[in-house]
């Protein structure tokens, strides 16, 4: 088993991975984030892999969904302090400082945290005990969210994008994830924080 993760992140897509990449970002700017790793666990599909992107502000248009997934995949990759693992989970279990994931092919991680953000479309990973509810935000029916406040569901448990309750838009979700990070920053700082960067002075 690997070491444990300050932060596993359940779901690659634009939420999980915008969760990463926040977190990642961090490196350098606080000392609490200072040797703390992150994961991301993501399956076979997200719904960006269909889409065709017109109205995601500073995004080329007219670029493909699975493109742009590439994309974003590549500059979480460049961050050192996360890894990116496929696969499905199917279990994950326990509390802050000592979640442990489960995934189909037998791999385990542990992580101090733990951040869902698998979709909408079902919730099927045991062991949590979360409550999943009809999705307040869906323009189809059946589809679902978690229950949540603020996006936590418990100590050391986050709720990320559409399993949030966004509403299924790119910048939506991929926000979401964002906060989530800063929330989980936050915490560590025992103040609010988020991530900025400023061009050198030249
Ligand atoms: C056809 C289509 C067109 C769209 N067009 C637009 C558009 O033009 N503009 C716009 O703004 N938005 C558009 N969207 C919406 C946008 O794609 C979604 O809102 C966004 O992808 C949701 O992000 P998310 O991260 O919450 O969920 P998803 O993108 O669904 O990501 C969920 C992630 O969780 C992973 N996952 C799920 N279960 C597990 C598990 N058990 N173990 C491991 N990983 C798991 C999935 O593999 C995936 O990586 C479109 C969507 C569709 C379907």
């Amino acid at each position: 088993m690997a070491d444990k993760y300050a932060v596993i992140i359940i779901g690659g897509g634009p939420a999980g991975l915008t969760t990463a990449l926040t977190l990642a970002s961090a490196k350098g700017k606080f000392p609490f984030v200072e040797g703390k790793r992150y994961l991301v666990i993501y399956g076979e599909y997200s719904d960006l892999d269909k889409a065709l992107l017109k109205n995601v502000p500073g995004i080329p248009t007219g670029i493909l969904g699975k493109e742009l997934l590439k994309q974003i995949r590549e500059q979480v990759n460049s961050y050192e302090n996360v890894d990116l693992v496929k696969g499905k989970v199917v279990k994950a279990e326990g509390k802050k400082e000592n979640f442990k994931v489960y995934l189909e092919d037998g791999k385990v991680f542990e992580g101090e945290n733990l951040v869902l953000a698998t979709g909408f479309h079902k919730f099927d990973i045991e062991g949590l005990n979360v409550e999943v509810v009809e999705h307040h935000n869906s323009p189809r029916p059946n589809k679902v969210m978690l229950k949540h406040n603020n996006n936590k569901v418990k100590d050391g448990l986050y709720v990320a994008g559409l399993l949030a309750g966004e509403p299924t838009m790119y910048a939506s979700a991929s926000g979401s994830g964002a906060k989530v990070a800063c929330d989980i920053l936050s915490e560590w700082a025992g103040k609010t924080v988020v991530v900025h960067d400023v061009p050198d002075e030249g």
